[in-house]
């Protein structure tokens, strides 16, 4: 399968810094991309940045087949919701994909597993393909809980979603290794994904299609091990796609 490099920005950037990362990366992708036709190269950006970054890739040849995504979708298709974007909007705005659930969204914003499913359902219905995040925390790990939590994350999903779930994207990230600089070990990692693709082919007879990334402080130095696993076909990068020589790193590691 092609393999899928998203980063995640986060909420960091400015209109200079994006400028300056995205040129750097024009000149990487140029030379990786066409050594490394099998990986996807993705971006989720701030949203008030997505009109900019789709300017940038049009000015820059080198970014041509880098694809742009959102951090958040509502789960509502318009209207009075203050704050909120629609999957639309999202559409009109050339996105690809869009982050849901991720960790720090069910943290800090209380999104339940229902409502991360809602927002799959919204974006797979203005044709953006969802990066759904699942993921355990440390006391849920070392309570034994990891594999109960997942496949409850990720039910939820399958559930609202029906056959529409051959559309989607997982990415497994432990809590305890988002921004942390611990990594699950390759074969915690591969454990855990090998678990997600038996429940997606319970599923749908459609699972080979459904990518499942790994996040967490993924890095240079540690992506060639994780991503020569055979069940995890990517990676979703925090702070290491802020960094061009790094992020470039991390897709090159995908050329297996
Ligand atoms: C993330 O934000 O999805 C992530 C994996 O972050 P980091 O790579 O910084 O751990």
């Amino acid at each position: 399968m092609k393999k899928l490099i998203a980063g995640n920005w986060k909420m960091n950037g400015s209109l200079a810094a994006n400028e300056a990362l995205l040129a750097e990366l024009a000149i990487g992708l140029t030379k990786g991309l066409a050594a490394n036709p099998n990986c996807d190269v993705a971006v989720c950006v701030p949203a008030p940045y997505l009109a900019q970054v789709q300017a940038l890739k049009s000015a820059h040849p080198g970014l041509s087949a880098l694809d742009v995504g959102a951090q958040d979708v509502s789960a509502q298709s318009a209207g009075a919701y203050t704050g909120e974007v629609s999957a639309a909007m999202l559409k009109d705005l050339g996105c690809r994909y869009v982050i849901v659930g991720h960790s720090e969204r069910r943290q800090y914003h209380g999104e339940s597993d229902a409502l991360v499913a809602d927002k799959a359902k919204a974006a797979l219905a203005s044709g953006i393909t969802p990066i759904v995040c699942i993921g355990e925390t440390l006391a849920e790990r070392e309570a034994g809980r990891t594999e109960e939590v997942v496949k409850r994350q990720l039910a939820a999903v399958i559930h609202a979603n029906g056959h529409c779930i051959s559309e989607i994207v997982v990415a497994y990230e432990p809590v305890w290794a988002i921004g942390t600089g611990k990594t699950a070990s390759p074969e915690e990692a591969q454990a855990v994904h090998a678990v997600l693709r038996a429940q997606l082919k319970a599923a749908t007879d459609q699972s080979a299609r459904v990518k499942i990334l790994y996040g967490g402080s993924m890095n240079a130095a540690n992506a060639t091990s994780l991503l020569t696993q055979p069940d995890i076909d990517g990676g979703l990068i925090g702070g290491a796609s802020l960094k061009a020589p790094d992020f470039l790193k991390i897709i090159a590691a995908a050329h297996v």
